[in-house]
């Protein structure tokens, strides 16, 4: 039934989320260690609908569906946002301009500051491209369509019982966990491509190499995520081995929580602890290439061995 067997992960992961939602729910109420490990399995929530996004686990169409619906409602949002925005848009155009989700929308710096408001922003920015692939679907595709709509109307009745239920519990349980679900997929997306060069074959992401891929289907490995979107996150490490030679060191982290202590924190202290940002080197790069060249059209052949010798190599920390 499973396209990869792999999946029998994610399935017992639905399985744990949904029993920690029903005991919390009917029986324990709130205890802080079941609470955290709630949260933390929504986190793993916006992962899996990633990974369905792009390679639905069953080879079951009603599976699907039904897989589609359990992500909406744990997800916080219909599911299907991810082709527009994800799928077709962010893929494709890997953090230059025009991807929905670009990174540098509000600013170049990355702190903490333009870490925790990137959710926010990004998100807003993402739902005239959703409102449009409705608008496509409902035109050329009958029956997608009303899939699409089918996860709105799940959500909203599964939202609205629960809150009918116990307004209280549903915040607890059903809201929070879908804002922390939503929440931590675009910051995901934010440190993974927030100072990389989105122009580089190798160096448009920053990957994290250490134990939470174990516990998140290897979405720390993005680099080759992009080359090969297909590729199911089971196999992700294997393909991430024989391309990591190519990606800048600075773009390979062990440590995710070390990268975000030490960028996001530390760094407000400790000034080597800051991000260089690749783009703005780049760009710097082509700014001097270009002043170069138009200067040679001026002053002729002499100038012109001056400006385009070797250019200084460029220390990215
Ligand atoms: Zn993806």
């Amino acid at each position: 039934m499973l396209r990869y067997n792999a999946d029998i992960k994610s399935v017992i992961y639905i399985i744990i989320t949904s029993s920690l939602f029903v005991a919390q729910w009917v029986w324990i109420g709130m205890n802080p260690f079941i609470y955290t490990w709630f949260l933390f399995m929504s986190v793993t929530v916006a992962v899996m609908t990633h990974n369905h996004n792009h390679l639905p686990m069953w080879r079951s169409k009603t599976l699907n569906i039904l897989t589609d619906w359990w992500l909406t409602v744990f997800y916080g949002f219909p599911i299907f946002a991810w082709i527009p925005t994800h799928n077709k848009n962010h893929h494709r155009l890997n953090n230059r301009e025009g991807d929905h989700s670009i990174t540098y929308r509000i600013s170049e710096k990355n702190n903490f500051l333009t870490l925790i408001s990137y959710p926010s922003v990004s998100g807003y920015h993402q739902q005239k491209a959703i409102f449009e692939y409705l608008k496509e679907m409902k035109q050329t595709n009958k029956e997608k369509y009303w899939l699409c709509i089918s996860q709105y109307a799940v959500l909203v009745i599964w939202i609205g019982a629960f809150l009918l239920l116990d307004w209280q519990k549903a915040l607890l349980y059903v809201i929070i966990p879908q804002q922390v679900s939503l929440f931590s997929v675009l910051i995901f997306n934010y440190v993974q491509h927030v100072h990389a060069n989105e122009e580089s074959e190798w160096n448009h992401s920053r990957n994290f190499t250490g134990f939470l891929n174990f516990l998140l289907f290897n979405n720390g490995l993005h680099t080759i995520h992009h080359h090969k979107a297909g590729l199911h996150w089971s196999k992700v490490p294997e393909a991430h081995a024989e391309i990591e030679k190519n990606i800048d060191p600075s773009l390979l982290e062990r440590s995710f929580w070390w990268y975000i202590i030490r960028s996001y924190f530390l760094s407000i202290f400790i000034p080597k602890f800051r991000t260089n940002s690749m783009r703005l080197e780049r760009m710097m790069q082509e700014e001097l290439a270009r002043k170069g060249k138009s200067s040679t059209s001026f002053n002729g052949h002499e100038e012109e061995e001056k400006i385009t010798g070797p250019q200084p190599e460029v220390q990215v920390s």
